[in-house]
């Protein structure tokens, strides 16, 4: 039986191009960055290329990009570095409910620090309401952080217009960019953003490095304490591999983004009509426009999530519930919860999502045992 991965938002797998392009860092280029000699001069000279492609895929400008271990630590440097900046404007900071654990976590830890915070909850389709953000707004607001795509249902925020309305109100904006980055057209400048997280292991690229931009002249408080490296805000001895390889997988995806585009809306379709010529019962969970399309998420009705999981995993099916497993137990996820989704939908939803080396007889395929599942616990019933 032949496997398939389709939970591509979860992590994806390092292209090999990525690989080629780390490897030289692992062997004999292995000098410090930081070093005067020869051998950190070429690691400096990697770190700086790399620096200028980041930058570059933003619209933004390499001074403006600092290197993190990943989407998780650019948002936790975000809304700490920015809040711990700031105290003397105010204590104030908004989000949302649909927010990925990092940023909603930060959220609580800066709550237990003093701190605090509104979460604007969403339509049923997991959008935020722009006048809402605006509602919030207080004089002692100092940032407002809202995801740029759900990595549970894909759905779209209004992110330009809130960026606006951030810069018209002299408040921050932070957007978690981590799935919607080579997806979307992410431009800091036309989108008015101030920080914005990315990570490379969503991207083709490998684990445990991203990077958070920070627009010039913005200050944060440091998030690490060491050496001088990122400017004083995040010390330490760079990830080079990582980040050369971060590199590389941000030029790909910058220059397939568009034919990717296009690849994952057929593979969607393929599956939607593999189900709809088998009746499946099934409901898309998101908005019905706005997404991204490597995201699919579906309600099967009156088969649970777990259950389902585990079929698709003996089905050789990789998929996700999209929300965090505690000890085995399936919690139902906080996105499709804010959504104020049916229970019964909210119990039955799955997250499939698309990326490299998907292919539409992968996606027909896999529909098509998924429909099989479905019929056989029918009969069951
Ligand atoms: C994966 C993900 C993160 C976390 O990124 P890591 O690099 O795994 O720490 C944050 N936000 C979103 C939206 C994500 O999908």
């Amino acid at each position: 039986m032949q496997e398939i991965y389709l939970d591509h938002a979860a992590t994806t797998p390092v292209h090999p191009e990525v690989l080629k392009a780390m490897l030289p860092y692992y062997q004999d280029v292995h000098g410090n960055p930081s070093s005067m000699h020869r051998y950190g001069q070429r690691t400096r000279h990697a770190v700086d290329e790399a620096r200028i492609i980041i930058a570059r895929s933003l619209n933004a400008e390499p001074g403006e990009i600092i290197f993190t271990s990943g989407g998780t630590e650019a948002d936790n440097m975000a809304l700490v570095g920015i809040m711990e900046a700031n105290q003397a404007k105010g204590k104030h900071l908004i989000t949302s409910q649909i927010e990925h654990h990092a940023v909603l976590h930060t959220c609580e830890r800066l709550e237990s620090l003093g701190y605090e915070v509104t979460y604007l909850p969403v339509d049923e389709t997991g959008r935020v309401a722009v006048e809402d953000v605006e509602q919030a707004i207080r004089p002692e607001t100092v940032l407002i952080s809202i995801m740029f795509g759900n990595n549970e249902v894909g759905t779209l925020q209004h992110v330009g217009k809130i960026g606006k309305l951030a810069q018209e109100k002299g408040v921050y904006f932070h957007t978690d960019a981590v799935q919607a980055f080579g997806i979307e057209e992410v431009d800091v400048k036309r989108l008015h953003i101030d920080l914005l997280s990315v990570s490379a292991h969503k991207i083709n690229g490998p684990k445990g490095i991203g990077a958070l931009y920070v627009r010039r002249g913005i200050k944060i408080a440091p998030h690490l304490y060491g050496g001088n490296q990122e400017k004083k805000r995040r010390a330490g001895t760079e990830n080079v591999p990582g980040i050369a390889g971060f590199a590389r997988a941000a030029e790909l995806a910058m220059e397939t983004r568009k034919e990717r585009r296009d690849h994952y809306k057929m593979l969607r379709s393929t599956m939607l009509d593999v189900w709809n010529k088998q009746g499946v019962d099934y409901v898309i969970n998101g908005h019905p426009e706005l997404y991204m399309p490597h995201v699919l998420n579906v309600s099967f009705p009156g088969m649970k999530t777990d259950a389902m999981l585990m079929h698709l995993d003996l089905a050789g099916i990789a998929a996700a519930s999209g929300s965090a497993c505690t000890s085995g137990s399936l919690e139902i996820s906080h996105v499709l919860r804010a959504m104020n989704l049916p229970e019964q939908r909210l119990e039955s939803a799955i997250r499939f999502s698309f990326g490299y080396g998907n292919t539409e007889e992968q996606a027909r395929e896999a529909a098509e045992r998924i429909g099989h599942i479905l019929m056989r616990s029918n009969d069951k019933r």
